[in-house]
């Protein structure tokens, strides 16, 4: 076989297994996976000592803050994810369909790797007529909130009906941040009357209990339409233990949980203030462990970032501190370092839940997600002995922070391509903004 460009020596890795092979490919295209030396490349990458993974997935991006979709594409970019589905919220006053397309134009003019979208629905019973004509947009996912109620955010359950009713007709899917908001939200007026240090109880405004109960009710509205339930950002313990009984009753629900969750402790991240603010809060060492129990056990269907670096210094006001932090670069690196390097998962559990099954669910496979004759030419080559520390500087999101600051890793993305071409080389940014293409989602329950 020959092939313009050939990925060779390193070890490539499936959901299912790890094999020795080389990768050739031709324009935008996997030509396939070879034995060793069986294809040769006008061009060749050595990938010798590194395992070569399918361009990731991240399912789970905010860009509208410090980082715009230009900008989320780069720092992506060096973090290996070479497929974005932003969120587009339509908030109170605006039009899905509206900021459809200004997500779509911004993406196709900006970004510089592929990308989805899902829709987000703040004024619900009105925005949820439009789902069908996002629908027939390529927008077959669609985000709403339980919580946020003072923010205007909260969808309550009437209008959450609706929007599983519809969806579940149409055969998508739904994505609900969940937890109890009224409840949260009488327990943060408390605190505020007792003047509290919000930084201090934190843990108490977010509370596990709220999670586990969101989810259960996010999930049993689902049931009630037959609509496949998508849960990011599962924090807790509480809320795994949820997720596990309903998916032993066989309910159509996704489970999502984010490096954030997964690499650090509210303990350790209270001296950052405001800047470890983030919705759900990152919890207790129980919890973590609890994540990396269930991470393990094949119990989460997708990792993402939840990348929403927010305007915000550590002397701000905790309690009007918004909610967010950098997340997408630093992503697969502290979860290889927490994850695989302490023999928790596997890399191929990676393959899995940052690509394969990310695919899957948002019905971009065989396009995306594995590493295979006839798919996008999306390739990471990761060395997992370069040890780095990372630092706000070494990182390119418009934050000027990251709460993995000082955090020593072992494991590196060195070089990644799109589309068949160089994106990353090292510390070299070779990407053109505009090169991303839209990808119609085709998200749903895989039987
Ligand atoms: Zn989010």
């Amino acid at each position: 076989m020959k092939s313009d460009l050939v990925v060779s020596g390193g070890l490539v890795v499936f959901p299912e297994h790890t094999i020795r092979a080389d990768i050739g490919m031709s324009g935008d295209t996997i030509d396939g996976v070879f034995p060793p030396g069986e294809v040769t490349g006008k061009q060749v990458i050595d990938a010798e000592g590194c395992f070569v993974l399918p361009g990731l997935i991240d399912p789970h991006v905010h860009p509208v803050y410090l980082d715009d979709i230009a900008s989320t594409s780069k720092s992506a970019a060096f973090g290996g994810i070479t497929t974005m589905a932003h969120y587009a919220y339509a908030r109170p006053g605006n039009k899905l369909v509206d900021k459809i397309n200004e997500f779509k134009e911004e993406g196709l003019s900006g970004s510089c790797t592929d990308f989805a979208l899902h829709g987000g629905l703040f004024e619900t019973l009105k925005q949820a007529e439009e789902i069908p004509q996002a629908f027939e947009m390529g927008v077959t996912s669609f985000k709403v909130f339980m919580a946020y109620a003072k923010l205007g955010w909260m969808t309550d359950d009437y209008a959450m009906a609706k929007v599983m009713d519809t969806v579940g007709q149409l055969g998508g899917m739904v994505a609900v941040h969940a937890e109890t908001g009224l409840a949260i939200d009488y327990i943060m007026d408390k605190l505020l009357k007792e003047k509290t240090d919000f930084a201090e109880r934190f843990l108490e405004t977010s509370p596990d209990i709220a999670e586990g109960e969101g989810i259960f009710r996010a999930v049993s509205i689902g049931r009630l339409f037959n609509c496949p339930v998508y849960i990011p950002h599962v924090s807790s313990k509480e809320g795994v233990q949820v997720v596990r009984f309903l998916k032993n009753l066989g309910v159509k629900v996704y489970a999502e949980t984010c490096p954030q969750y997964l690499g650090l402790t509210w303990e350790e991240l209270k001296k950052f203030g405001p800047l470890g603010k983030v919705g759900p809060s990152i919890k207790t060492e129980e919890d973590r462990q609890a994540l990396w129990e269930a991470a393990a056990a094949g119990l989460f269907d997708a990792f993402g970032s939840d990348h929403a670096p927010k305007d915000k210094k550590k002397s701000d006001d905790f309690f009007e501190a918004a909610y967010g932090s950098p997340e997408i670069e630093t992503m697969l690196p502290v979860i290889w370092h927490a994850g695989v390097n302490s023999g928790i998962i596997t890399p191929n559990r990676i393959a899995g839940l940052l690509a394969e099954n990310t695919a899957k669910i948002l019905g971009l496979f065989p396009q995306k997600g594995r590493l295979q004759k006839g798919a996008d030419a999306d390739i990471v080559i990761f060395d997992p002995a370069e040890a780095w520390t990372v630092t706000a500087a070494n990182q390119h999101t418009n934050a000027k922070y990251t709460l993995f600051e000082g955090k020593e890793l072992l494991g590196r993305v060195k070089k990644v391509l799109a589309g068949g071409k160089l994106l990353v080389d090292g510390k070299n940014f070779l990407g053109e903004q505009g090169k991303g293409r839209f990808l119609a989602t085709k998200a749903g329950w895989l039987e």
